[in-house]
């Protein structure tokens, strides 16, 4: 887990949307009920737009309703790394894929069982892998 993904400025651009650049490149924060995925039902893997690594799983999805897309906990805790972010006069702990640094969004400690953290996600830092099912078919 330790091979990063790393691309210069430019790399980037070529890859993202304008949106997704300013939001896991520069720490952006996309507002709140505009993203693709603050209401999306469906099932699949959350994983990093910028690498693919995947992030969080829809059954760990719960409507915080914030506007943001919220999990209780992630696919893999190696995946998504966490910061101590002091740029506002709060202390808030930043979120990252572990794969590329992309800022995802932030942790907060009031979610809901079984973790009761809320990972506030942007929906411009994730892409949905949507699945059938986990079970095998027949
Ligand atoms: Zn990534």
């Amino acid at each position: 887990m330790t091979d990063k993904v790393e691309k210069s400025k430019k790399e980037w651009l070529d890859t993202l949307t304008p949106e997704q650049y300013r939001v896991t490149r520069q720490k952006g924060t996309e507002r709140p009920f505009t993203g693709k995925y603050h209401d999306c039902k469906k099932d699949g893997v959350y994983v990093c737009v910028c690498c693919g690594t995947p992030l969080f799983h829809s059954d760990h999805k719960f409507d915080s309703g914030t506007g943001w897309p919220s999990f209780h906990s992630t696919v893999h805790e190696d995946n998504v790394g966490e910061e101590e972010d002091r740029t506002l006069w709060m202390k808030r702990t930043e979120v990252l894929c572990n794969k590329c640094d992309a800022h995802l969004g932030h942790v907060f400690p009031d979610g809901p069982e079984p973790t009761g953290l809320r990972y506030c996600i942007n929906s411009a830092a994730l892409n949905l892998d949507e699945k059938k099912d986990d079970t095998e078919e027949g």
